[in-house]
């Protein structure tokens, strides 16, 4: 169905007639009835079903992805997401009702939501499933259409999601446009009606330019270093078993992996010794061995990880295996917060433990870089999880536990300032795809004189 695979066009002229197919296209009005978006999130459903034994295979090449993780990070997390669309997209498209003041007496007002038109979708390669069709499943139930363009380093996943795309929609609705970051420099000089990217801050920047330039609304969801602070009352066991857990999945590739640890002075050698306990336990006394222990991307950023081992001294793992682009648990000890460990986001498996006494030192060490795109608090003290909240900007995170609070789409998921714009998830994606229409319907009856020129109001109400 789709025709984007291969084509003669020279890659400009390419991208330039998809876009003005999607957007002849949307003119025709058919995305915009719900029914449609519900039968296209149906057929998307279908489509992941169907393509799920392949999504695991090409995972598995792409990351070393265990079924397990590829289910409950990427596969199901999409699946969820459609559910979530397919039952409530109906209320979520209708016009809202709004008060109208009494100074517009006659009047009534609603809220109209509008599909953008047509978008691009732009996706990392470390949930290249899930960052590529969440997106893409609040863009249809919002009655868009989209251009999708899934990371080159996810080689055999963004191949397999061409072919599932393909064989689901026609390309003036959705497709796939596979390439390098040049491709990415073509789409953008495109006149989309909205952006969505996920990826670095630094690339987010490029982005943003791009849009500034022909003022299109952007959704940027950026990364940053998530701290993971873990206090004095703290439930200790449990508190490591979630840290190794949110740090590791991936092998710590993911945007909100905790990046770095603050421990408490008095329990550190404790939460340290569990934290050991945690990882042998998921992955054995050779982690790096492990069939399920994810592995680095690519050699690039498998050499930047190598050389972070040089920041501090390694008090647990440091094994690395360059074959399989494999580095163990790491813990690093003695870091000084202006090394590159501490102002890089680590994007892997080691962390850097820093511990703190009192919280003006902890909050001061969390403000040495710019606002994190998640953060998590263990600890039993409802003052204590409530002055980090108030205190710290930051995306959004857990208390007690890492990561799970991007699996529900009744949260909005994003970061703020450097470490992204907007949000999405459930409704608000659904909204980040949309735009609000302010309707005013003013009543023909009566026309009331004092809003005129010389209507002597101001003096009678003075
Ligand atoms: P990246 O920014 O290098 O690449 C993302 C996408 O942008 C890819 O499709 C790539 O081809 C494209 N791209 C690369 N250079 C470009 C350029 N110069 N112009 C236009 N497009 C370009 O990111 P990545 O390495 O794939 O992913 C890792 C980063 O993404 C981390 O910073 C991580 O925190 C962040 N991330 C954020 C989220 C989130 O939801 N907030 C999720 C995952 C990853």
């Amino acid at each position: 169905m789709n025709d984007t695979a291969k084509t003669s066009l020279p890659l400009a002229e390419y991208i330039e007639s998809i876009v003005i197919k999607q957007k002849r296209y949307y003119l025709t009005g058919q995305t915009r009835s719900v029914e449609f978006r519900r039968e296209q999130l149906s057929r998307l459903r279908g489509a992941v079903k169907r393509f799920e034994p392949m999504l695991m295979e090409a995972l598995k090449q792409d990351l070393n992805k265990s079924e397990l993780e590829a289910y409950t990070t990427e596969i199901g997390i999409v699946l969820e997401e459609l559910s979530s669309a397919l039952r409530r997209v109906r209320r979520w498209a209708k016009p809202k009702r709004a008060p109208t003041p009494m100074t517009h007496l006659g009047a009534s007002s609603r809220i109209v939501p509008e599909p953008y038109g047509t978008t691009l979708v732009i996706g990392p390669w470390n949930y290249p499933v899930n960052l590529m069709l969440v997106p893409v499943v609040s863009a249809i139930a919002a009655g868009n259409t989209v251009v999708m363009k899934p990371s080159e380093l996810a080689t055999a996943t963004t191949r397999a999601l061409a072919e599932m795309i393909r064989e689901t929609f026609p390309p003036e609705y959705v497709t796939v446009v596979e390439g390098e970051a040049s491709v990415s420099t073509e789409l953008l000089k495109q006149p989309f009606d909205h952006l969505f990217f996920t990826g670095s801050p630094a690339v987010g920047r490029i982005v943003m330019e791009a849009a500034a330039k022909q003022l299109i609304p952007v959704t940027l969801e950026l990364g940053g270093k998530s701290p993971c602070i873990v206090h004095k009352d703290a439930g200790i066991a449990l508190a490591a078993k979630r840290l190794v857990f949110g740090k590791l999945t991936n092998a710590g590739q993911t945007c909100v992996a905790p990046d770095y640890l603050l421990v408490h002075k008095e329990i550190k050698p404790r939460l340290l010794q569990e934290i050991v306990r945690a990882v042998e336990a998921f992955y054995g006394k050779e982690p790096i061995r492990d069939e399920d222990y994810g592995r680095i991307v690519n050699e690039r950023h498998y050499r930047r990880l190598i050389g972070y081992l040089e920041d501090g001294r390694i008090v647990y793992g440091g094994q690395t295996d360059e074959a399989k682009l494999k580095i163990s648990p790491t813990l690093l000890e003695g870091v000084a917060l202006d090394s590159k460990v501490m102002r890089d986001e680590i994007f892997g498996p080691i962390l850097p433990v820093i511990e703190y006494e009192t919280t003006e030192e902890l909050l001061a060490i969390i403000r040495e870089n710019p606002k994190p795109l998640a953060l998590y608090i263990f600890s039993e003290s409802s003052a204590f999880q409530r002055r980090i909240i108030q205190e710290v900007p930051f995306g959004g995170g857990c208390i007690n536990d890492t990561l799970m609070h991007v699996g529900t789409s009744r949260l909005p998921f994003g970061g703020v300032g450097p470490s992204g714009i907007g949000s999405y998830h459930g409704e608000f994606g659904f909204k980040a795809f949309s735009h609000y229409k302010s309707i005013l319907k003013q009543t023909s009856l009566i026309d009331f004189p004092f809003r005129y020129p010389k209507s002597g109001w101001l003096s009678v109400i003075r």
